[in-house]
């Protein structure tokens, strides 16, 4: 048994309670590699940005929980002799689909974690999410639940149908299950495709793409029922489009993908949503770094000539988030 707290990392109550009242958001950036996790801690400590690490299912099979446990105590460090002298890091378990999967990451140093069955029918879902949170809140871990149904794939997590979540069900939910934070279904996606063409319209002068908006009415009624308590976003990716021109300029092949405007992300950090996922995008950035290395220097070999350079990419990227669309830059000094 590891305490998270011995690992110098926090949980999100306050944090969020923070973002919430301040109106921003924390970024959820997803991680499974040393140089990911690079890029995300110099971000994070360059723009005293609070900030959530993440460990999808994808993850802990590629690059193993153990390991990932570690790199994480391992970033609290690397920020400090960065200079940041608090920094306030969340280890966070994406998508916990068991009781069991939840307990052994509470167990080894996680200072918060998702339950997600929204897969399940209501009442069990509020079951298992309580039977979590009872376990978690013992050691002071912070629990994320899952309400509606997102659509995508999302490392072995997808849904065929989505279906947004119900304003009627929220109260009912977070007090029966006892949750800290909701996740929540308005139209975003998992992936980099998260609109099929024919839910979008197509801009005339670029052929791009137009997604639908997100459903800003079915958020602000859940603002209503449950007021300052906070919301999560996943699959909110932007897949900028000069990263999927760039890889497609160099070889790739990533027709029509496109993702949620940053106007409307940053419009939703303003409100109860105090948490947002980000995984597509540094997948993007970090692919078209490595595509145009590969394809102006052939005779590169050294993966540090072509894991720095999307190192570089993703930092930017992360910093831009940051900044620019949650706003949580100086909120962790
Ligand atoms: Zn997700």
């Amino acid at each position: 048994m590891v305490n998270y707290k011995d690992l110098g990392l926090v949980n999100t109550r306050e944090m969020f309670a923070k973002a919430v009242a301040g109106g921003y958001a924390i970024p959820a950036f997803n991680f499974n590699n040393m140089e990911q996790l690079q890029a995300i801690i110099q971000a994070s400590a360059e723009t005293k940005s609070p900030v959530i690490l993440q460990v999808s299912k994808g993850a802990r099979n590629y690059a193993n929980q153990t390991l990932l446990r570690y790199m994480a105590e391992g970033a609290v460090e690397y920020a400090k002799e960065l200079g940041w002298e608090h920094p306030q890091i969340v280890l966070h378990l994406d998508h916990g689909d068991s009781f069991e999967l939840c307990k052994s990451c509470v167990d080894m140093g996680f200072s918060s974690v998702m339950i997600d069955a929204s897969s399940l029918p209501y009442e069990e879902n509020i079951a298992l999410t309580k039977k979590v949170v009872e376990y978690a809140h013992k050691y002071d871990v912070t629990v994320e639940a899952e309400l509606g149904v997102l659509a995508g794939v999302e490392d072995e997590v997808s849904a065929e149908e989505s279906h947004y979540t119900r304003p009627e069900e929220v109260i009912d939910f977070a007090t029966r299950s006892g949750c800290d934070s909701l996740a929540i279904s308005i139209g975003t996606s998992h992936g980099a495709y998260k609109f099929k063409p024919e839910q979008c319209k197509r801009d005339p002068k670029t052929g791009r793409l137009v997604p639908p908006p997100l459903a800003f009415d079915v958020l602000h009624e859940i603002e209503k029922k449950l007021p300052g308590f906070p919301i999560v976003l996943h699959g909110s990716s932007s897949v900028p489009q000069e990263y999927v021109d760039i890889i497609n300029a160099h070889g790739g092949k990533l027709p029509d993908a496109v993702g949620i405007p940053e106007e409307q992300l940053r419009e939703a950090s303003k409100s109860a949503v105090c948490k947002i996922n980000i995984d597509s995008d540094s997948r993007l950035a970090m692919t078209a770094a490595i595509r145009k290395v590969f394809d102006e220097k052939p005779g590169e070999f050294d993966p540090r000539k072509y894991l720095g350079p999307a190192r570089d990419e993703m930092k930017k990227l992360y910093m831009h988030k940051i900044i620019n669309v949650l706003g949580s830059n100086g909120k962790a000094e």
